[in-house]
């Protein structure tokens, strides 16, 4: 039978670019967002050129009861293989200025949102005793980058889950693993000083979001079975822990 992923965030961006990839790799893809309709239109058209399939799932990660009513109806007919916790925005700003809703709207979308989507999903993963999970970190959740202490700790705060939630889940042969992106050309990124960024980076470009695709690909695919509570660092040299 073919095995579906669960993409969150998958309207633009890397998401869009994981969605490709796996459907590519042979997965149904089940493609949530949040309000690009049409961004969304056009991956499902993509993955159905591909020879794919494709269901659309537009809800508010941050929202649990919008997550509850997407995704119930769809688990009690199948259970995703691979769940790729992607969802997210940021709000920079430096700390000391920074207002409670900005804070609060990304510690919601990113810790939130993998709460809300995972919690419903994993019981029927365990159920399955396989499964893989990636989360969306961020070279941000690693170190130190003035003006995100909001993002920062969000994708800090998955890194940890990451790594706890693979201890929890080993034994149902469900594997967790984070991929940590430095700057990649998306949406997210689109206003920022790309010279600056560029001079700061050892392989002196941002990355593709197929780059990290590619990544994400490889930990929901067999070659991958012996890792699990990793975090995959994708950001041209730019950390190295
Ligand atoms: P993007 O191009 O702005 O795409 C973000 C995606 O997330 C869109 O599909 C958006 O949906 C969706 N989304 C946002 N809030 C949502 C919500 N509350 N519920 C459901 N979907 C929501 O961003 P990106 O650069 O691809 O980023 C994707 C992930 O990678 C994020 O977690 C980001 O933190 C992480 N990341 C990005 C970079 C980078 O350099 N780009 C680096 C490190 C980590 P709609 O547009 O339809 O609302």
């Amino acid at each position: 039978m073919q095995k579906a992923a669960l993409i969150t965030g998958g309207s633009k961006g890397i998401g869009r670019a994981v969605a490709l990839r796996l459907a590519e790799d042979g997965f149904a893809v089940w493609l949530n967002y949040r309000s690009d309709h049409e961004g969304a239109r056009l991956v499902r058209e993509d993955i159905e050129a591909l020879g794919g399939a494709c269901v659309l799932l537009p809800f508010d990660v941050a929202d649990a009861a919008a997550c509850k009513e997407a995704l119930e109806p769809l688990l009690r007919e199948k259970v995703p293989y691979a769940v790729v916790s992607n969802a997210g925005f940021a709000r920079d700003g430096i700390f000391a200025l920074m207002g409670e809703r900005d804070w609060q709207s990304v510690l919601d979308v990113h810790l939130n949102g993998f709460y809300h989507v995972l919690s419903l999903v994993l019981p029927f993963m365990l159920r399955r005793r396989e499964g893989r999970i990636v989360v969306m970190a961020s070279t941000a959740g690693e170190t130190g980058v003035g003006g995100q202490v909001n993002y920062s700790a969000a994708k800090a705060g998955l890194i940890g889950a990451t790594r706890s939630l693979a201890v929890e889940v080993a034994k149902r042969n469900i594997l967790v693993n984070a991929v940590a992106p430095g700057f990649i050309e998306t949406e997210m990124t689109a206003g920022l000083p790309g010279e600056k960024i560029r001079s700061s980076i050892p392989l002196g470009r941002m990355g593709k979001p197929e780059e990290v695709a590619a990544v994400v690909a490889f930990l929901c695919s067999p070659a991958a079975s012996y890792i699990t509570g990793q975090v995959l660092s994708v950001n041209g040299g730019i950390f190295t822990g």
